[in-house]
């Protein structure tokens, strides 16, 4: 039998679809389309999303929009846990007049990723971030921390941890309240990430204030999950239907999809507070009104077919909403 030990009883899934997701796709939503799709994922259980980013809208037209984006939301905003990306000085006042209760910043574990995507170094780029974290938390804000390229980076390689704890340590001390990990390119496997972890143990830094964000691009991403998850982590992001990807990665392979993720944890058992169905019904409807190609293997296998959803061994009462279609 599997050895449950050391595995949560309930996870937190954060859903980067509607800001990583889109930022990468080639299709365009509209700020309405976009709203909806939030709407859906609240519906369906998301207890965490990133919704928007407040980066210089000629750099990422897919989300310039928003301030009307989060106009829509508006209601929502105090009632759910919702991000928004916050690059700057400026993008954390765009970020506070929308109402945004929670921030975003990117640092980069490496220096030629943090050349590439923030124009800086990494010390430059964290230097930057300081007053923007302290700003954010003096209003009140949660400030979400992602480190890019924990793992492996395409110009430089394999990532030594030390440099991800380094990074880290300096953002936990400028104030944020978590920190997700990403493996921006997908390369990661499993020793890698209880390396990691460890390491980052070994600093003082809590299992509870860390998130994964794992991306399939070498089909790793719930092999790492579930080692993560066995070594205390409690928070995994993901995007529904697998949406995203990495400009800088050659394979545009992209997020692990939250469908696959549910599949996965309602499996094992953990709660989520999703239902599982009508996260499938959000998959659907992302295929059917905006033509976005749907890349997670559990919705492709059980969209359209006429067969018994059982994610195996789910008995719980949060979990057990799968039906029979
Ligand atoms: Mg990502």
């Amino acid at each position: 039998m599997f050895d449950r030990k050391g595995l949560p009883q309930s996870v937190t899934v954060y859903e980067v679809g509607p800001r990583d997701g889109l930022q990468n796709e080639s299709v365009f939503l509209s700020t309405h389309q976009k709203a909806a799709l939030i709407r859906h994922l609240v519906d369906a259980g998301l207890p965490a999303i990133e919704v928007a980013s407040f980066v210089r809208p000629d750099l990422v037209p897919a989300l310039a929009d928003g301030e009307k984006l989060l106009a829509e939301l508006a209601p929502l905003l105090t009632k759910h846990r919702m991000s928004a990306l916050v690059p700057n000085q400026k993008g954390l006042d765009r970020a506070l007049k929308a109402g945004v209760r929670e921030i975003a910043v990117f640092a980069s574990a490496t220096e030629a990723f943090a050349k590439a995507n923030l124009h800086n170094s990494v010390a430059g780029s964290l230097e930057n971030y300081t007053p923007v974290i302290k700003q954010a938390r003096g209003a009140g804000l949660a400030v979400r921390g992602y480190i890019s390229m924990c793992f492996g980076d395409p110009w430089e390689g394999n990532v030594a941890p030390k440099k991800v704890v380094d990074v880290a340590e300096r953002l936990f001390a400028d104030g944020i309240t978590e920190l997700s990990l990403g493996d921006t390119i997908g390369v990661a496997t499993p020793g890698q990430v209880v390396d990691l972890l460890s390491e980052l143990g070994a600093r003082g830094i809590a299992r509870s204030q860390l998130a994964v964000h794992f991306h399939d691009t070498y089909g790793q991403a719930l092999s790492n999950t579930l080692t993560a998850l066995q070594e205390g982590i409690t928070t995994v992001d993901s995007s529904i239907g697998g949406l995203g990807g990495c400009p800088f990665a050659k394979s545009a392979t992209g997020n692990l999809a939250t469908e696959d993720l549910v599949w996965q944890l309602h499996g094992l058992g953990i709660v989520t507070g999703i239902d599982f169905q009508k996260l499938l019904n959000v998959s659907r409807w992302l295929r059917d009104e905006t033509g976005l190609a749907i890349r997670s293997k559990t919705a492709i296998a059980l969209m359209d077919g006429a067969r018994k959803i059982d994610s195996g061994e789910s008995n719980t009462e949060e979990n057990n909403r799968m039906v029979e279609r």
